[in-house]
């Protein structure tokens, strides 16, 4: 077996909390209980909410967290002619189209489908899943924004995505942590169809984040994707992206979750929970660590 390679993927458009620290420590603690090596990749994908400011933010509480990081950091702002090749690769395979519907638009489609009494389906995350254009645009419509500058995503045609890689992809699921990590996998199987039409690019991007996470994670060969469980979901779309584009499939690892006191997600917008605010009211290493569980 080659050595593992694992890598701590955080995006630089707010401060790294609680959950960032666990996810990077435990990524740490696998690849060198494994002998392996350990990667960073900033996933500054979107250049209006990551900035330079909190990418030094991020090395900084990085350095306090003590991790050592193997090889070059890749920078996914770098990296956009990889994702545009990926994304032409599926073009040529006919599964990629032009969406037009803005936020806004989907969401009165989905109010006034709901007002009827029925319940739109929503993907994992909880979002609208995407009704199509024609479900909202009329044809004129459609065309004066096809030929026009408007703003448009480009999507995955999911359901011939499936039909070409077939619908029983699976992964295999390991342990995180402590002796989990050495016990056998099992096989999860992918449920890509949940998320409808995932989108993987826009019209000024070239890339979403699951056509970036898959294409980066093949070019650095990544053989151990430990992550948080709140993208156990999202595998499944990485597993049809990976088929697609021929690119081998990592070991998954998806680590608990370190809830705010109100039970919910952390999330970058919380202050209380951020690194640099809990260090700043004087939290060590050893606090960090119970805080963590670890
Ligand atoms: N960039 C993602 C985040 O900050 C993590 C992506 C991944 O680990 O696949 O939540």
């Amino acid at each position: 077996m080659t050595a593992p390679v694992f890598r701590f993927a955080p995006s630089p458009n707010g401060h790294l909390h609680l959950g960032h620290a666990l996810s990077a420590l435990l990524n740490v603690r696998a690849s060198v209980a494994l002998s392996g090596q350990f990667l960073l990749r900033i996933e500054d994908i979107d250049q209006t909410r990551c900035t330079p400011v909190l990418e030094a933010d991020m090395i900084e509480d990085l350095d306090w967290l003590g991790v050592p990081i193997d090889g070059p950091v890749i920078r996914q702002s770098e990296c956009f002619p990889h994702y545009r090749a990926a994304l032409e690769r599926l073009q040529d395979l006919g599964l990629v189209y032009p969406a037009y519907l803005t936020r806004a638009e989907i969401k009165r489609f989905v109010s006034d489908y709901e007002a009827g009494g029925q319940i739109w389906p929503r993907d994992p995350d909880g979002a609208p899943r995407y009704p199509g254009d024609a479900a909202v645009l009329s044809p004129d419509d459609l065309k004066e924004r096809s030929s026009s500058d408007a703003a448009f995503a480009l999507r995955l045609d999911m359901t011939r995505a499936l039909a070409l890689v077939g619908s029983d992809l699976t992964w295999n699921e390991y342990g995180s942590e402590g002796p989990d990590l050495f016990a056998a996998p099992y096989a999860q199987t992918a449920n890509a169809d949940a998320w409808g039409d995932v989108i993987l690019a826009r019209k000024d991007t070239p890339a979403s984040y699951h056509l970036a996470v898959v294409v980066d994670d093949a070019r650095q060969g990544v053989t151990d994707v430990l992550r948080g469980k709140d993208l156990f979901e999202a595998t499944s779309v990485h597993r049809v992206l990976q088929q697609l584009l021929g690119l081998p499939q990592p070991r998954y690892r998806h680590h608990r979750l370190i809830l705010a006191e109100d039970g919910r997600k952390l999330s970058k917008c919380n202050q209380d929970t951020s690194l640099r605010a809990l260090r700043s009211a004087g939290l060590g290493h050893s606090g960090l660590r119970r805080l963590l569980g670890l």
